[in-house]
């Protein structure tokens, strides 16, 4: 086959496509429904192996789908995974056309189209090219932050030269046939800090036997929100406080949270020794007892940026060549959310994400894409990779 052909070849496709697709959806594959998940990675394999693909095994239960005679550079890695967010007893189980070219269904758009899109994007390359290497992983519970793969990802995975995540491409408004979609070229980062603070309680008639711990929070809470930088992309919230015991009481204890939000990895460290600095800091003292308020806490989630940096704006400025020559609307954005992405980024790989299906209602019982945008979506995702692959992006490592 030759790119010129390629239109052709993927409508040649689209009743395959769409088969795969509806099977899949109708998979239950929530995450914490093993079984369902285990099933879909099993109906994937087999149809990757179909295709003549290998696929191995991660960490247990995750997939590596491998296309390509791993000879040509750049290596590319696809991010995609299994699991959605709908339960084996929601009402939300079917593959449901809505007319003029809507499809509804759970993870019809996060992420089983774009599952599809990344397998045919792989089998339409192998047609194209014969020196290239491009392999696909799919988490088997990405919805709860890649939990039993992030060690794989972190620990340098395939040691990809570049990672493609294949989220749903959001439309900018209501998805419509001709709405700009976008590819996102960065992912802030995430981090969540649970705490306790300590005082003496008393009653509040003998206020000063005791050691406010609502004000030894609230000090620490006013802080806290001074470190909010919106320019530089830093968000810090307190999202949770809660103490005393009744209004005539000084309080022994508050318990609260913190979480920050920040678009690079130095931001994101140095954001977070300045939080445990206030939290740890005193701010109420009894000389009477020789008594301060203290504090305990833990850090319950950290995940690292998609970093936006000059390898993967490479990637970004690509595809939107690429979807410019092919008269697609692709428009590059942030997102605040995270992905599979974030820990690519993080493993120091350039990553991109939100090349998968053009989706609204992910997340809800309204999910659904817009199957024509799919297609095209696979003529993108293929015609980028046909370009990396071919010489137009450097490789790194
Ligand atoms: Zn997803």
């Amino acid at each position: 086959m030759q790119l010129s052909d390629l239109s052709q070849w993927v409508e040649s496709q689209h009743t395959v496509v769409e088969s795969a697709l509806k099977e899949l959806v109708e998979i239950n594959t929530f995450t914490r429904n093993t079984i369902g998940v285990d099933k879909g990675m099993d109906t994937v394999s087999k149809l990757a192996q179909s295709f003549g693909f290998t696929v191995e095994v991660i960490n247990q239960r995750h997939r590596l789908i491998k296309a390509g005679n791993g000879k040509g550079r750049p290596r590319i890695l696809l991010l995609c995974h299994m699991d959605t967010v709908f339960p084996p007893d929601s009402a939300f189980q079917k593959y449901e056309p809505l007319g003029d070219g809507f499809v509804q269904g759970p993870g019809v758009g996060d992420i089983k189209g774009g599952l599809i899109i990344g397998l045919w994007s792989m089998l339409a390359l192998r047609e194209l090219c014969d020196d290239f290497d491009v392999q696909m992983v799919i988490s088997a519970d990405e919805e709860i932050g890649s939990q039993s793969i992030q060690d794989w990802y972190l620990g340098g995975h395939i040691g990809a030269d570049y990672a493609i995540g294949l989220e749903p491409g959001f439309p900018q408004g209501e998805l419509t046939a001709d709405v700009d979609l976008g590819v996102v070229y960065q992912r802030r980062g995430y981090g969540a800090i649970y705490y306790t603070v300590t005082g003496k309680a008393c009653h509040s008639g003998t206020a000063h036997l005791g050691v406010n711990a609502i004000e030894a929070a609230a000090q620490r809470i006013i802080r806290l929100h001074q470190l909010n930088d919106w320019e530089n992309g830093i968000s810090v919230t307190c999202g949770l406080v809660n103490g005393g015991i009744s209004p005539n009481t000084v309080s022994g204890e508050v318990k609260g949270s913190v979480s920050w939000r920040f678009e690079t990895q130095a931001d994101g460290e140095r954001i977070k020794r300045e939080i445990e600095k206030i939290l740890t800091d005193t701010y109420q003292y009894n000389p009477d007892l020789d008594l301060h308020d203290s504090i305990d806490y833990h850090v319950d989630t950290l995940l690292q940026p998609m970093e936006r940096n000059e390898a993967n704006q490479n990637l970004i400025h690509l595809v939107l060549e690429e979807s410019k020559r092919l008269k697609q609307n692709v428009v590059p954005i942030a997102r605040g959310g995270g992905s599979d992405a974030n820990h690519t980024s993080a493993a120091g790989t350039p990553s991109i994400c939100g090349m998968g299906a053009p989706a609204q209602g992910i997340h809800t019982e309204q999910e659904k894409i817009y199957l024509p945008g799919l297609f095209n979506r696979i003529e993108l995702l293929i015609s980028v990779l046909y370009r990396a692959v071919t010489g137009a992006l450097e490789t790194h490592s």
